[in-house]
């Protein structure tokens, strides 16, 4: 199994802007983000239960998910919520093992907002990042990137894990604040400890008897 590492943060907190930091230094990048927008393009794997679950009328002409449609349900509909997730949930997972076994690097990197929230991936991956920053920075950078309102922002923040509770499971910390150190340089100190890690959890080619990286 490879070494992985769960990335997540709120809107808006930096995670696209990190993930391409290690990137650069070849970390395969697996972002749940797009594998839940490709199973529900056109022809994607969750479009034929979505229509039967949800009806016609929550698919676009082209046959992608009609996006805003569902996220006008299920934003006021746990209900309905739920039932789309029970889709979706099963399906990306399935997709990110398929990704992550063919993916070639020395540990690989899951990209997931809604890590916190979702419960289900503590147990697929040996670390746990947040990019954190305060909140009034998260609302003025997203309200920058998409022309968002504030309450645009706070609405979304609404549905979202506190900063406090991200905290409270994150193994290691990237400080996203506007005071903080350049993002670079605390990307590549991680990625010195990631590619540490992940070689001390690597079982050695001729076996235990011959590891000798903890011998004293
Ligand atoms: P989302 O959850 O919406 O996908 P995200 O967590 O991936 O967002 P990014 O897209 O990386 O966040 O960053 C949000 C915005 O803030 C982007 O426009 C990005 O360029 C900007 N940004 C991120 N970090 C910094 C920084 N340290 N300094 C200035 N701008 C930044």
């Amino acid at each position: 199994m490879t070494y992985a590492i769960g990335l997540t943060g709120g809107i808006g907190s930096g995670k696209t802007t990190v993930a391409n930091l290690f990137a650069a230094h070849g970390v395969p990048i697996i972002d749940t983000d797009a594998i839940a927008h490709g199973i529900t393009a056109p022809g994607g794997a969750a479009m034929a239960p979505i229509r039967a679950a949800f009806g016609a009328e929550f698919v676009a002409p082209d046959g992608a998910l009609d996006r805003a449609r569902m996220r006008e349900l299920v934003f006021h509909d746990a209900e309905a919520k739920g039932r789309l997730e029970a889709i979706t949930h099963p399906l990306i997972r399935t997709e990110c093992d398929r990704a992550a076994a063919a993916a070639r690097g020395p540990y690989l990197m899951y990209v997931v907002p809604l890590l916190v929230e979702s419960g289900q991936w503590r147990a697929r991956v040996q670390r746990i990042l947040v990019v954190d920053c305060a909140e009034e920075t998260q609302i003025a950078r997203v309200m920058a990137r998409n022309q968002f309102t504030r309450e645009q922002v706070l609405a979304i923040m609404a549905h979202q894990a506190g900063r406090s509770e991200r905290q409270a499971v994150a193994d290691d910390l990237i400080d996203n604040n506007i005071d903080a150190t350049p993002l670079v340089t605390q990307v590549d100190q991680l990625h010195v400890r990631y590619l540490q890690l992940a070689g001390e959890a690597l079982p050695s080619p001729e076996g235990p008897e011959n590891d000798r990286r903890h011998s004293p």
